[in-house]
């Protein structure tokens, strides 16, 4: 088995669940008493959220890198960045270190090609649901068809996304804003929502929704157990 590297704290609220999914993973692949080799750095969300919003991505960057040339240094085979918003910088992270990074977007990719889906509504913070990185790579390489909610919308949903679930707030009001965000988006024609945050999972379950959901965290978590126990040729950074 491999060794998985994590880097957490983005928010730990959704780390937790990626230690939790790759270890029932390892469990249900391998056994009852079976368990994940794993790394985490988790670092201080307070600085990178900080950062993200004055537009200061060179900072995170170099906090991340450092991240993840200790996970380099530790032993990991991989690296599996817990957040799609900092995904923005994923190219800079993978010059620092020589394992891959198994890029968030592409089990999602993946997953979609599986269900036949062509149109599909992303929600996430609004860098990710406005600006190309996410968005670029799920058009470019998996052929998909990115639908993102309206401005206004497009602000709840990231309110929610730093103010509540970020430090552990689930309320049912907050999941009606998303289920008519979702709502509206399916009448747009999307055919499945991509939960492109790490926290959405919290909040929304597949009963919550009338259309099919990608779920970020579940996804690439699992695209890390395949990994670790089926080799880099399973999953790549650049598929
Ligand atoms: N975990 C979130 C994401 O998947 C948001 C927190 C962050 O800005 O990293 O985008």
């Amino acid at each position: 088995m491999l060794t998985i590297g994590l880097i957490g704290g983005m928010s730990w609220e959704s780390s937790a669940e990626y230690y939790r999914i790759i270890n029932q993973g390892v469990r249900a692949r391998l056994g009852p008493l079976r368990s994940a080799r794993s790394l985490m750095q988790s670092v201080d969300f307070g600085p990178i959220e900080r950062a993200q919003h004055e537009g200061r991505w060179d900072l995170t960057t170099q906090i991340l890198q450092d991240a993840a040339r200790k996970l380099q240094a530790g032993g990991a085979d991989c690296i599996v960045l817990c957040t799609n918003t900092m995904h923005k910088v994923i190219d800079d992270l993978q010059a620092a270190v020589t394992i891959p990074f198994l890029h968030i977007a592409d089990p999602v990719g993946r997953a979609a090609a599986r269900a036949g889906v062509k149109t599909i509504g992303l929600l996430g913070t609004s860098f990710t649901m406005e600006q190309d990185f996410m968005k670029d790579r799920l058009t470019r390489l998996h052929g998909l068809n990115v639908l993102v909610p309206p401005p206004i919308e497009r602000q709840e949903v990231h309110r929610i996304i730093y103010d509540e679930l970020c430090v552990g707030i689930v309320n049912d009001e907050s999941r009606r804003i998303y289920q008519q965000t979702i709502d509206r988006l399916a009448q747009r024609g999307a055919e499945a929502i991509i939960l492109g945050c790490t926290e959405i999972t919290l909040l929304i379950k597949p009963q919550h929704s009338r259309v099919p959901l990608l779920d970020t965290t579940d996804l690439h978590a699992r695209s890390a157990v395949d990994f670790a126990l089926n080799g880099a040729s399973a999953e790549s950074a650049n598929p």
